[in-house]
C-alpha cells in the first residue's frame, strides 16, 4: 500500500553526548576537556564566546551546554538569558566559581538544569553533573509534554461531553412541547429516540475519557497473550457490529507475545471494530489479522478492505477526540485510537498505519515485552 508512515525506530547504539562548552578561559577550558577526556561519553565542541556558542547551538546537534556566565560580550545571569532565549531547546548546566553559590541557585530558578563550580570539576563531579541535567531535562519535557496534552485533552472534552447533553436538553423540550398538546405523537417518539442516541454517547465518551485518564495509574501487566485466541474473544464481543456490517474476521496463527490481556484486548477490539465499521459502500468488510518479525519484535497488523485514511490525515487520527470528514454518520467518540496509542505506549511500544485512500488502511503495532 501507498503511504507508509513507519514508526520512528529507538535507535539501540549508544551515542556520545554531544556536549557544547562555552569558556573563554583556555585554562579552565584545558580542565574542562582533561576532566571530560576521563570518560568516553561524551564529545565537546567549543566556542570562546556567546555568539559562536549561539552559532554552534542554532546549526549542530547539541545536548547540553556547559555555560560559564563570565564571557566576554557578557556577563552573571545575563549570559544564561540570553543563552536560554536563543536554544530554548538546550539543557544548560552553569559554571561558577566557588564563591558564588548564590548565583548558581539564581541560574537554577532561571532554567539551567545544574550549577558546577569550577574549583570543583573533576571527571566524577562533570559525570554526575551531566548525567543529572541531562535526566532533569527529560523530566521537563515529559512534565511539558503531558500539561500540552492535558490542556488539550481538558479543552476538547469539555466541547464534546457539551454537545451530546445540549442536544439532550433540546430533545427534552421538544418533547415536553409535543406532550403539552395532550398526545403522545410521532414526533415526541422520534425526539425521544434522538434523545436515547445522544444519553448514549455521552455515556460512551465518559467511559472512554475514563479509561483514557486511569491509564496513566495503571500498573501494566505483562502476561504471556496469544493473539490469535484473543482476536477470537473479540469477535464475540463485536458480533453484533459483525453482523450488522456483513463483516469478517480473519486471523492467521501468531506466536505469543506479552502484555496486558484486558489492555490489549480493548487495542484489538478498537482496531477491528473500526475496521468493520470505517467500510466503503457496498464493499463488505474484510478485517484481517496477522504478525511479522521484524529488528527482533513481534509486529500485528490490522488489516482492512474500508474507505482508507489520507496521508496527511495519519497521525491526527491518534489525537484525542479527532473524527475525519467521512466518519460522519458512524458512531463514535473520536477517542478510540488515542486510547490505542497510550496503550501501545505505555507496553513501550509504537503504533502506526499504512493506508491507501478508497482501498483500505493497515494498522501495525509491536510491545517492547
Ligand atoms: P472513532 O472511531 O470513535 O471516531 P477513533 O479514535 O477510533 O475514533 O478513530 C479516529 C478517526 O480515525 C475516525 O473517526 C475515523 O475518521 C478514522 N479511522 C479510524 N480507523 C479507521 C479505519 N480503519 N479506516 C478509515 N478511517 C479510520
Amino acid at each position: 500500500m501507498a503511504n507508509s508512515i513507519q514508526a520512528p525506530r529507538a535507535s539501540k547504539k549508544v551515542s556520545k553526548v554531544e556536549l557544547l562548552l562555552v569558556e573563554d578561559n583556555e585554562d579552565h577550558a584545558e580542565l574542562f576537556t582533561l576532566a571530560a577526556r576521563s570518560f568516553s561519553t561524551t564529545r565537546i565542541t567549543r566556542a570562546n564566546n556567546l555568539t559562536d556558542a549561539l552559532q554552534i547551538a542554532r546549526t549542530k546537534k547539541v545536548e547540553l551546554a556547559i555555560l560559564d556566565l563570565g564571557l566576554p560580550e557578557t556577563v552573571g545571569l545575563d549570559t544564561l538569558s540570553l543563552f536560554l532565549d536563543s536554544c530554548p531547546s538546550v539543557p544548560v548546566v552553569v559554571l561558577t566559581a566557588i564563591s558564588d553559590l548564590n548565583l548558581g541557585e539564581e541560574a537554577l530558578k532561571l532554567g539551567a538544569m545544574d550549577f558546577l563550580s569550577k574549583e570543583e570539576i573533576t571527571p566524577r563531579t562533570l559525570l554526575r553533573s551531566i548525567r543529572y541535567a541531562l535526566e532533569r531535562w527529560t523530566q521537563k519535557c515529559k512534565l511539558e509534554d503531558s500539561l500540552a496534552d492535558l490542556q488539550y485533552f481538558g479543552s476538547m472534552a469539555a466541547h464534546d461531553l457539551v454537545s451530546p447533553l445540549d442536544a439532550i436538553q433540546g430533545f427534552a423540550q421538544l418533547i415536553e412541547l409535543e406532550l403539552s398538546k395532550g398526545q403522545s405523537t410521532q414526533e415526541a417518539w422520534e425526539c425521544l429516540d434522538l434523545l436515547k442516541k445522544s444519553a448514549h454517547r455521552s455515556i460512551t465518551l465518559v467511559g472512554d475519557l475514563h479509561k483514557l485518564s486511569s491509564l496513566g495509574r495503571k500498573s501494566i501487566e505483562r502476561l504471556e497473550i496469544r493473539p490469535t485466541s484473543l482476536v477470537s474473544e473479540v469477535c464475540s464481543s463485536l458480533a453484533e457490529l459483525i453482523k450488522d456490517t456483513k463483516g469478517t474476521v480473519e486471523a492467521s496463527e501468531m506466536p505469543a507475545v506479552r502484555g496486558d490481556p484486558g489492555l490489549m484486548h480493548h487495542v484489538l477490539q478498537n482496531l477491528i471494530g473500526n475496521g468493520l465499521k470505517y467500510s466503503r459502500d457496498g464493499v463488505d468488510p474484510v478485517v484481517r489479522v496477522s504478525s511479522s518479525r521484524e529488528d527482533g519484535l513481534t509486529v500485528i497488523c490490522v488489516e482492512d478492505n474500508g474507505i482508507g485514511i489520507d496521508d496527511k490525515e495519519s497521525n491526527r487520527i491518534f489525537l484525542p477526540f479527532e473524527r475525519l470528514a467521512d466518519s460522519q454518520g458512524k458512531t463514535g467518540t473520536g477517542l478510540g485510537l488515542s486510547i490505542c496509542k497510550k496503550i501501545i505506549e505505555a507496553h513501550g511500544g509504537e503504533i502506526w498505519i499504512e493506508s491507501t485512500k478508497g482501498e483500505g488502511t493497515r494498522f501495525y503495532f509491536h510491545l517492547d515485552c
